[in-house]
């Protein structure tokens, strides 16, 4: 199970590995704890989170506002 997060550090989406405890998020380096990072999503394998990674980036792009993410 894999998990999308949004960086505590600079609010870019990150995909993890459900087991792991934290991620280092790449684009800003900041240590990002799973246990308390905000989810908005979540997939069976690595490849599904990074698409619906890219998608929930769309979608927030095209609205301009929050993601309302409902799971
Ligand atoms: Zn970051």
């Amino acid at each position: 199970m894999y998990l999308i997060v949004v960086c505590s550090g600079c609010g870019r989406l990150l995909v993890a590995n459900m087991k792991a405890n934290s991620r280092r998020c790449p684009y800003c380096g900041v240590r990002v704890k799973l246990a308390k990072a905000k989810r908005v999503g979540g997939a069976k394998t690595a490849r599904e989170a990074s698409e619906l990674a890219q998608r929930l980036k769309q979608r927030r792009h095209e609205e301009n506002s929050s993601i309302g993410f409902s799971q």
